[in-house]
């Protein structure tokens, strides 16, 4: 692994033509991706069509970075409590893949993590204890992986959610003191937070152990190709660099919110955001 800070892409397999993902990554690769990452969640479209991606992906050399279930039906709630071994059977098979891989691969892989949500009326101590005894099973259950706690997109609606600010995901960190449990820093999801870009902290920088990389429209609708410069990726990136951070910067994009722009804008958007997180991590 030649450079601390690699660049990867969050893989589906909507983004490639009848399995051919040679096609699809070889420009990305000239702009600088060495990584994909995985969901993990047999409720996902075309779930049967990640296993093949994934092999795809080993043979042609690219690391493999996952990112647990989360969306619903999923749900951490309870955990700490009577549904602890409902979820850890749902989640077993998922987290199980990341494993496998970490064996063939001969590397750990990072797992990339959300604390738990609910919709209201919810007590966020009882989220907190849900997801604390959800991340000290995970670590005990597959010592051979490294997890990243996400910082999460703001609550919408009745949403109730306790891994939004920075300081919440460094007070979990903290509480469960693990070396294989970092925080996933989602860059456009920190903008939307408060609207502002906030410098991050020394001690902040140190726990980020895998990033997402995306950008925000004007409307605060996320996960776009780096084109409206309403994040400042490229800047955060730096200072993850200088505090010689070691993981993966994920472009994590939603492809639905591409579905009206033509084929050449997507192509050349995929590849210049690619090349400028390259550029600044290279
Ligand atoms: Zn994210």
């Amino acid at each position: 692994m030649s450079n601390d800070i690699r660049v990867g892409f969050s893989m589906h397999p909507r983004w490639v033509d009848h399995g051919d993902l040679e096609s699809f990554v070889t420009p990305l690769r000239s702009a600088g991706l060495s990584a994909l990452e995985f969901e993990l969640d047999d409720h996902l479209d075309l779930w049967t069509d990640f296993a093949p991606l994934m092999e795809a992906a080993f043979r042609s050399g690219l690391e493999l970075c996952f990112h647990a279930p989360y969306r619903p039906p999923r749900s951490l709630v309870g955990f700490a409590a009577e549904r602890r071994s409902t979820i850890a059977r749902e989640y077993r098979p998922m987290l199980d893949i990341a494993e496998e891989w970490t064996q063939r691969r001969g590397e750990a892989s990072t797992v990339v993590v959300h604390a738990a949500r609910a919709r209201l009326p919810v007590d966020p101590r009882s989220l907190l204890a849900d997801t604390e005894v959800f991340l000290h099973w995970l670590l005990r259950t597959y010592p051979g992986l490294c997890f990243a706690l996400e910082n999460d997109h703001p609550p919408e609606g009745d949403e109730v959610k306790i891994g939004v600010e920075r300081e919440a995901i460094l007070a979990m960190l903290a509480s469960v003191q693990n070396a294989h449990l970092g925080a996933c820093w989602d860059m456009g999801h920190d903008v939307l937070r408060n609207k502002t870009e906030e410098e991050p902290t020394p001690a902040w920088l140190s726990k980020v152990a895998h990033v997402h990389v995306h950008d925000v429209d004007n409307a605060g609708k996320d996960h776009y190709p780096l084109v409206f410069g309403n994040v400042p990726c490229v800047r955060w990136l730096r200072l993850l660099r200088k505090a010689k951070m070691k993981g993966i910067a994920v472009l994590e994009l939603q492809g639905g919110r591409l579905m009206n722009w033509p084929i050449e804008k997507i192509t050349a958007a995929l590849t210049d955001s690619v090349a400028s997180i390259a550029r600044e991590v290279g």
